[in-house]
């Protein structure tokens, strides 16, 4: 069993100050694979203190320097991928194959993205011709807080510390307490990659300990966070007293619209997209909506598509789907499939129970319902498993209401060979995100939400500008 009780604070790995021990369970066999520690209020303070120090300096280094300092944590996360996708597959169940492309491969991306967004980004810039003596200068906001969940670890962790790193800020990472693992190494190449003391340092907590003493604290100037609108709804009250910026990345019940000209691959896509990573994506297109005339023949296809999804442990390679990441989440989705068969919907595949012949660990059965209404529970809730809920639609203008029906506004998607259909779609959806036709977005493209999926955007210049303070000046001296 892995022993890590330490926190990386102020450059060095140090002993709790007033820790308790917690034990991460693997998803796979349900027994505890490592023990951490949570942080009290006196860790809390000392990382913040650390990163407070050191923001001046870091504010202070050009953003060239800056860069050249994510350059090096590059490389350093490249060489230990291998280490990353085990680790994270260990701790919230990703199949391993999976755990190194998309989930460590995912880190890779952004920092390389951000390397690129940085080089064209202007930290001061003018206002117009009209105004030669005024300068925009975007400055870091001081001391993050920042907040990761488990589902997509280094996702999370890389689109918040990389983005802040570039932008001047020092911070303080708290990850989730059920994804301490990946967290813990990213340090260590943090610390490899000879970032000066006290930029960034992590704590590891949980939300009612470590996580509302960083979001209160009052030397913390920003907190951005990563989860549950749940969670989002408490941290912003919380942070509220000292009226510090909260950048919410929250939850999310995504409409797939299958209009009766899409592609031939539009349901398989949909339903494979849905059950990726165990379901457990904010992204996750759980609600596919299709246009009556082909509704039954989705229907049938999404079933055969979830039946043929097998199921298995985490470090089995090859594709398949593992386990939801703990027992809470296992119950809470058993709940909500029960749900949906007693408030009417017709289940076509899967079902409570775990699939044959896994008889322990958290394994849920790719599950299929047709003939939900958007007003069911399963239609209206973040599952954050591998359930599909296929509601039919009319006409594009009831398919896009049915659609925006909801508190969420994460990502929706739609699948359709129209070319004027696609534009409506795209501009009439109300979500900060909107795919189409199977089109992932590109390097760069900004992550974020509308409504109560949160305000911030991660990835991007966009994703740097959520960590700066925007300073007008006039009377800037014309150039010698
Ligand atoms: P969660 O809200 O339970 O926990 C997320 C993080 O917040 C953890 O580090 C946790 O310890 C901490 N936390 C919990 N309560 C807190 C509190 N009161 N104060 C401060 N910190 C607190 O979420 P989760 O179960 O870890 O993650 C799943 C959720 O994350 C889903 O709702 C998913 O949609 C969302 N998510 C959103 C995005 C996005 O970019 N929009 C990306 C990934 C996940």
């Amino acid at each position: 069993m892995i022993e890590n009780r330490q926190f990386y604070i102020d450059g060095a790995w140090v002993d709790p100050r007033e820790g308790t021990d917690h034990h991460v369970i693997d998803p796979s066999t349900e027994d505890p694979c490592a023990v951490i520690s949570l942080a009290g209020q006196a860790d809390v303070d000392a990382a913040v203190a650390a990163a407070k120090d050191a923001f001046p300096a870091w504010m202070a280094t050009p953003p060239e320097k800056r860069a050249e300092y994510v350059r090096k944590i590059y490389d350093v996360y490249k060489s230990k991928a291998e280490e990353m996708a085990q680790a994270i597959s260990l701790e919230m169940g990703a199949p391993i194959d999976m755990a190194r492309s998309q989930q460590t491969g995912a880190g890779i991306g952004h920092i390389k993205a951000f390397l690129e967004t940085v080089k064209d980004f202007d930290f001061i810039e003018p206002l117009g011709p009209h105004a030669p003596n005024d300068r925009i200068v975007h400055e870091p906001i001081g001391v993050v807080a920042m907040i990761t969940p488990w589902n997509w670890p280094m996702n999370q962790v890389t689109l918040k510390v990389i983005a802040g790193l570039l932008a001047g800020c020092t911070m303080v990472l708290k990850p989730s307490e059920e994804s301490p693992l990946s967290a813990l190494l990213f340090a260590q190449i943090l610390h490899e990659a000879g970032l000066p003391k006290g930029v960034f340092n992590l704590v590891n907590g949980d939300g009612a300990g470590a996580g509302n003493a960083l979001t209160g604290h009052r030397d913390v100037d920003m907190v951005s966070f990563t989860g549950s609108s749940r969670a989002g709804k408490i941290i912003s009250k919380n942070a509220a007293d000292t009226l510090k910026r909260v950048s919410l990345e929250l939850g999310g019940k995504g409409a797939n619209m299958i209009f009766a000209d899409a592609d031939d691959k539009a349901v398989k896509r949909g339903v494979l997209h849905c059950m990726n990573n165990t379901g457990q994506s904010c992204n996750a297109p759980t609600r596919m909506l299709v246009e009556r005339s082909v509704y039954d023949q989705a229907v049938e296809t999404a079933a055969e598509v979830a039946s043929k999804v097998t199921v298995g442990p985490a470090n089995q390679e090859g594709r398949h789907m593992g386990p939801v990441v703990n027992e809470t989440q296992f119950n809470k989705i058993q709940d909500l499939i029960q749900k949906g068969i007693d408030e009417g919907a017709r289940l076509v595949t899967g079902g409570t129970g775990r699939p044959d012949g896994l008889n322990r660990g958290f394994y849920v059965k790719p599950t299929v319902f047709a003939d939900v209404t958007n007003d069911m529970t399963i239609a209206r809730e973040e599952i954050f498993g591998p359930v599909l809920s296929i509601i039919p639609f009319e006409t594009e203008e009831d398919g896009i209401r049915i659609a925006n029906d909801t508190p969420y506004g994460l990502t929706n998607y739609v699948q359709t060979q129209d070319p004027d259909r696609l534009k409506r779609c795209a501009l009439s959806l109300r979500s900060g995100m909107v795919e189409m036709n199977g089109q992932s977005r590109g390097m760069g493209s900004p992550f974020g939400g509308m409504k109560q999926s949160g305000n911030g955007r991660e990835g991007g210049k966009w994703g740097l500008e959520d960590f700066l303070e925007v300073k007008a000046v006039s009377g800037w001296p014309d150039p010698a």
